[in-house]
C-alpha cells in the first residue's frame, strides 16, 4: 500500500466509490479508498435499487438526473453490468393536496432539464394493470426512473475509478485519523499508513464512529427500513413486459418488479432508529429481524391499491439499516472547524444521489467550489446546535415523512426548542407563531392572541395572511418592532482585519462609524454573500450576513484567514436584539436613548455603540423593511430589558410587533432578493443586481475580482428581475417555471404578497434579452399559467427617501 496520496476516502459503499470515480475522472490520478471490508458492505449491498428523480431540493432533483444518466456511462468504462432497468416510474397522487404538489414538481422540471409529464389513470392501468387507478387522482411520469444492482453499481464505480488511474484497497479497515501540523492526515490500517492531503469520511452506517476519529460528532443516525419481494405473481408472467417502477405518496409506498414478482418498500408512521448509541464495528454482511407487524397498516393499503399483492405470497423480507442527516438531504463537503476534512455521509438514497454528490465534492476539491449550489446538502447548514441527539430525533422526523408532503409555510414540529432567544416566552405569550433556522426558534407572525397562534399548512394564503397584512400596515405607517437575533454576527479584530475583509468581499469597506453593504464571491464570481459590513472602529469590524449560512460563512473565513493580523469569532449567539421601523420608529427611539437619533445625528448607514432603553446596545440605523428604522444589537442578557423598554415607549405609539413574514413582504416591494434564495451561488453578482455594491476599482484583489469584471464586460445571460403577477388567493413560493411565448425561460427564486402595495410579487431570473421593464411572461403555478409583468422600479418608494429620511 502506498504512504502518500492527495485524497484517502474512508468507505467502499456507494458513495465513496463514486467520489473515487469522479476524483479520478477530473484529473486526480493520486486518490485511494479505503474499505474495511469488501466493496458496499454498509447499506448499500441491501438496497432495494429504486431510482428517481424527485427530490425536495430542485439542484437535488437535477444531481439525481445526472446520478441515473451515469449509469449506462459506468457499464461501457467498467465491463461491468449494473442491471439497468430503465422502466420509467410514476408518482401517484390519491389526494388534491399531493395532485397539487406534483403539479409544482412538474413545473420545477421544466428548467431542470428532466423530461416529466403527467399521465392518464387511464395510461397508469395500461402500463401497470396490477394498480387499481380508482385509488389516484393523477400521476406524474418520469421516464429515466427504474432500477439497478445495487452492488453491481458500487463495483461499477470502483473499476471506473480505476480505469482512470485511482486505487482501491479492501479489507483495510482505517483505526486511527491524525492531523499533523502541516494541515495533512495520517490515515492509519492494520496494514500501513497512508499521509494524505485530504482526507473523505464516507463510511456510511459508521459515518458516526470514523467521525469520532477526528473528534467529530456526526448528526446522523442509521435507521431500521423494509423491504419484502412477492413470490411470482400469475398477472406479471400474463403481462409480458416489464412493469414501470412507482411511488404512492398517500400509503408511503415504493415499488418495482422483481423478476415476476413485486418488490415493495415502506416508510412506516413510527421509525426505528437503529444503533442509537453506534454502529457495531462487525456488523456488515447481516440483516436486521424482520418486523411486519410494524409494516402491516402500511401492506394493508399496499394491497387495496395494488389487489394482487394481497394474493401474492412474500418471498423474501429485507429489513436493513441506512443512514439519514436531519433534514434527510445528504452532508457533504468541508466540515467547518476542521482542516482539509470532508465528508460525504447521510447520503439516504444514494443509488439516486451519489453520482451527483461524488460529481460535486470531486468539483469542490478540485475546482475549489461545485458548479451549481449545494446548500442543500452542504453540511455546514447543521452547527452546534446539531448535536447526536438532535440528528436522531429529526432523522426519525424525516424516515417518517419520507413521502408526506411539507407544504411551504409548514414547520415541521420535532427538535424545537433546542435554541431560543431570551425573548421566547415572551413573544409566544403575544401570540407569536414561531419558524426555525439553524435550530434558533424565531417569530413567523403575531396572532391576536396565542390561542390562534397556529397556521395551517397549505399551497395557497393561509390564515396567517390577514395577520402579516396589519403587521405591515403598522411597519408603513407608524412603527414596528422584530428580533433580529437569527441574522449572523461576525466579529473580525486586529491589524489585518481591514486589509483581510478588503480581499474577502468584493465591496468598499466603510469608513469608521459606518456601514455598506457588500456581495462576498468566489473565485469564479459566484455569489457567496450578501453581506452588511460595519465599522465600530479602525480594526474593528462586524459582518451582518444570513444565519443559516453562518458556519458556511466561518468555514470560508477560516479557509481564507492569515496566520496573524487577524482575530475572527462567530458572535451570532452572542448578540441579539430588536430593529425598529417605520415612520415613527425615530420618535420611539428618542425615548430611550440620549444620543442624538436625528436625521443628522444618526445617519443612514451609521452605526454605534451606545446605551438604548438603558442596556449597552450597537445601534445601526438600516433597516431590509425599505423604511426609516433601527437595528438595535444587544447581549442576550439585555434583550427583556430592551424588549421591555421598547415596548413600554412605543405604547401610545401604537407600536406593533412584527415577524419574518412580514419582514419577507416588505422587501418584495422594494425588490430585494435573499440569501439562499434569490441570492445563492447559483447566480453571479452581475446576474443577481448586487454588482451595484461592487467595488470595481478597489485597490484590493478582492476574492473574484477577475471573474466578476469579465462578467461585467460581458454582460449576463440571465438577470434577476421583480414581476407583479395576476393571482388571487395563491402567491408563488420558489421554483416555479417562468414561460415567454410558450417557451419556460427561466424560474421563480421567491416571491409572496407585497401587502402595503397590494400586489403579488415574484422573483426570478429570466434572460436578460427578456429582462424589460412591462415585459410579460407567464407563471406556472400549481399547473396554471398565471399572467406576470416585469416592473424595473421598486413598487414601494422607488428613489428610497422614506428609508433615508
Ligand atoms: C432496506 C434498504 C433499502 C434501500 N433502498 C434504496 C433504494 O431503493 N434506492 C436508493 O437510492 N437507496 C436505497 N437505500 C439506501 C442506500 O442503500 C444508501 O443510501 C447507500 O447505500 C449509502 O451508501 P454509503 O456509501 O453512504 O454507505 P454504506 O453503504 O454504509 O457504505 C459505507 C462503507 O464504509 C465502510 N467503512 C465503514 N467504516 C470504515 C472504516 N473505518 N474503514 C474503512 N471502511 C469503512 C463500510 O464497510 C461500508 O462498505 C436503501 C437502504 C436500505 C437499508
Amino acid at each position: 500500500m502506498q504512504t502518500h496520496a492527495k485524497v484517502v476516502i474512508i468507505g467502499g459503499g456507494v458513495v465513496g466509490c463514486s467520489i473515487l470515480f469522479h476524483l479520478a475522472k477530473h484529473g486526480w490520478k493520486d486518490v485511494v479508498l479505503l474499505e474495511r471490508s469488501e466493496l458496499a458492505s454498509g447499506s448499500s449491498w441491501h438496497a432495494a435499487g429504486q431510482i428517481h428523480t424527485i427530490s425536495s431540493d430542485p439542484n437535488i432533483s437535477r444531481l439525481q438526473g445526472y446520478t441515473i444518466n451515469l449509469y449506462k456511462e459506468l457499464e461501457e468504462l467498467s465491463g461491468q453490468s449494473v442491471g439497468h432497468h430503465p422502466t420509467g416510474g410514476f408518482y401517484l397522487a390519491s389526494s388534491p393536496e399531493r395532485l397539487d404538489y406534483l403539479k409544482q414538481e412538474r413545473s420545477k422540471a421544466r428548467y431542470m432539464g428532466l423530461d416529466q409529464e403527467f399521465i392518464s389513470l387511464q395510461e397508469v392501468a395500461e402500463m401497470h394493470p396490477l394498480i387499481d387507478p380508482s385509488k389516484y387522482l393523477g400521476a406524474l411520469w418520469d421516464p429515466i426512473d427504474g432500477y439497478i444492482d445495487p452492488s453491481s453499481v458500487t463495483h461499477a464505480y470502483a473499476k471506473s475509478a480505476r480505469q482512470y488511474g485511482a486505487q482501491y484497497h479492501r479489507n483495510t479497515p482505517v483505526i486511527e485519523t491524525n492531523p499533523r501540523a502541516d494541515g495533512s492526515w495520517d490515515v492509519v490500517t492494520p496494514n500501513g499508513t497512508i499521509n494524505a492531503e485530504m482526507i473523505v469520511n464516507a463510511a456510511g452506517l459508521w459515518a458516526r464512529e470514523v467521525g469520532h476519529l477526528a473528534g467529530i460528532d456526526l448528526p446522523v443516525q442509521p435507521m431500521e427500513h423494509h423491504y419484502l419481494i412477492t413470490e411470482t405473481i400469475p398477472e406479471i408472467e400474463a403481462h409480458g413486459k416489464e412493469l414501470p417502477c412507482g411511488i404512492d405518496y398517500e400509503s408511503n409506498l415504493y415499488f418495482r418488479q422483481e423478476q415476476q414478482g413485486l418488490l415493495l418498500g415502506t416508510y412506516e408512521p413510527s421509525a426505528t432508529p437503529w444503533k442509537v448509541e453506534g454502529t457495531p464495528l462487525d456488523f456488515g454482511h447481516e440483516l436486521l429481524p424482520p418486523d411486519l407487524d410494524r409494516i402491516a397498516d402500511r401492506l394493508k393499503l399496499a394491497s387495496e391499491r395494488i389487489p394482487a399483492l394481497g394474493r401474492a405470497g412474500i418471498k423474501n423480507v429485507v429489513n436493513g439499516p441506512f443512514t439519514f442527516g436531519p433534514d434527510g438531504n445528504p452532508m457533504i463537503g468541508p466540515v467547518p472547524g476542521m482542516k482539509n476534512y470532508w465528508a460525504a455521509v447521510g447520503v439516504m438514497a444514494g443509488f439516486c444521489q451519489a453520482g451527483g454528490v461524488g460529481l460535486c465534492l470531486a468539483e469542490w476539491m478540485i475546482e475549489g467550489e461545485p458548479s451549481i449550489d449545494v446548500w442543500a446538502m452542504d453540511i455546514a447548514r447543521f452547527g452546534e446546535f446539531a448535536t447526536h441527539e438532535y440528528g436522531t430525533i429529526k432523522s426519525a422526523e424525516n424516515y417518517t415523512r419520507r413521502f408526506i408532503l411539507t407544504y411551504p409555510n409548514e414547520e415541521l414540529p420535532a427538535g424545537r426548542r433546542q435554541k431560543t432567544t431570551a425573548l421566547y416566552d415572551r413573544l409566544v405569550a403575544r401570540g407569536a407563531v414561531m419558524g426555525t433556522g439553524f435550530g434558533l426558534e424565531h417569530v413567523l407572525w403575531f396572532a391576536d392572541k396565542p390561542e390562534n397562534a397556529h397556521e395551517t399548512p397549505t399551497f395557497r394564503r393561509s390564515n396567517a395572511f390577514e395577520y402579516v397584512a396589519d403587521e405591515v400596515r403598522a411597519v408603513r405607517t407608524g412603527v414596528g418592532a422584530v428580533e433580529i437575533a437569527n441574522f449572523a454576527n461576525h466579529e473580525f479584530k486586529g491589524p489585518g482585519a481591514g486589509a483581510f475583509l478588503d480581499r474577502m468581499l468584493a465591496g468598499r469597506l466603510p469608513k469608521v462609524g459606518r456601514l455598506n453593504l457588500t456581495p462576498m464571491l468566489t473565485p469564479k464570481g459566484k455569489l457567496y454573500g450578501d453581506l452588511t459590513v460595519a465599522r465600530l472602529d479602525e480594526d474593528t469590524f462586524y459582518v451582518f450576513g444570513s444565519g443559516a449560512a453562518q458556519e458556511m460563512h466561518r468555514r470560508w473565513f477560516d479557509m481564507h484567514m492569515p496566520d496573524n493580523g487577524v482575530s475572527y469569532r462567530n458572535r451570532s449567539d452572542e448578540l441579539h436584539g430588536i430593529a425598529i421601523s417605520g415612520p415613527r420608529s425615530r420618535e420611539l427611539l428618542s425615548r430611550i436613548t440620549r444620543d442624538d437619533v436625528s436625521a443628522q445625528g444618526l445617519r443612514f448607514r451609521d452605526i454605534r455603540r451606545t446605551a438604548v432603553g438603558g442596556v449597552p446596545v450597537i445601534l445601526a440605523r438600516i433597516s431590509f423593511s425599505g423604511e426609516l428604522g433601527f437595528e438595535i444589537y444587544c447581549a442576550p442578557q439585555y434583550q427583556v430589558k430592551l424588549c421591555e423598554q421598547i415596548e413600554d415607549a412605543g405604547r401610545d405609539l401604537e407600536l406593533k410587533l412584527y415577524g419574518a413574514r412580514t419582514l419577507l413582504s416588505l422587501r418584495l416591494e422594494k425588490g430585494w432578493g435573499v440569501w439562499t434564495l434569490d441570492f445563492r451561488p447559483d447566480f453571479t453578482a452581475v446576474e443577481s443586481g448586487l454588482d451595484a455594491f461592487v467595488a470595481f476599482d478597489k485597490e484590493a484583489d478582492f476574492i473574484g475580482k477577475q471573474a466578476v469584471l469579465t462578467q461585467r464586460d460581458k454582460g449576463p445571460e440571465k438577470k434577476l428581475v421583480t414581476m407583479v403577477m395576476g393571482t388571487d388567493d395563491i402567491d408563488v413560493t420558489h421554483d416555479e417555471a417562468i414561460f415567454h411565448n410558450g417557451e419556460c425561460v427561466g424560474y421563480v427564486t421567491s416571491g409572496g404578497f407585497a401587502h402595503h402595495v397590494q400586489k403579488s410579487v415574484a422573483l426570478g431570473y429570466v434572460a436578460t434579452a427578456l429582462a424589460k421593464d412591462g415585459e410579460a411572461f407567464e407563471i406556472e403555478l400549481l399547473g396554471e399559467m398565471k399572467p406576470a409583468k416585469i416592473v424595473a422600479e421598486p413598487l414601494y418608494d422607488s428613489t428610497g427617501e422614506r428609508m433615508r429620511s
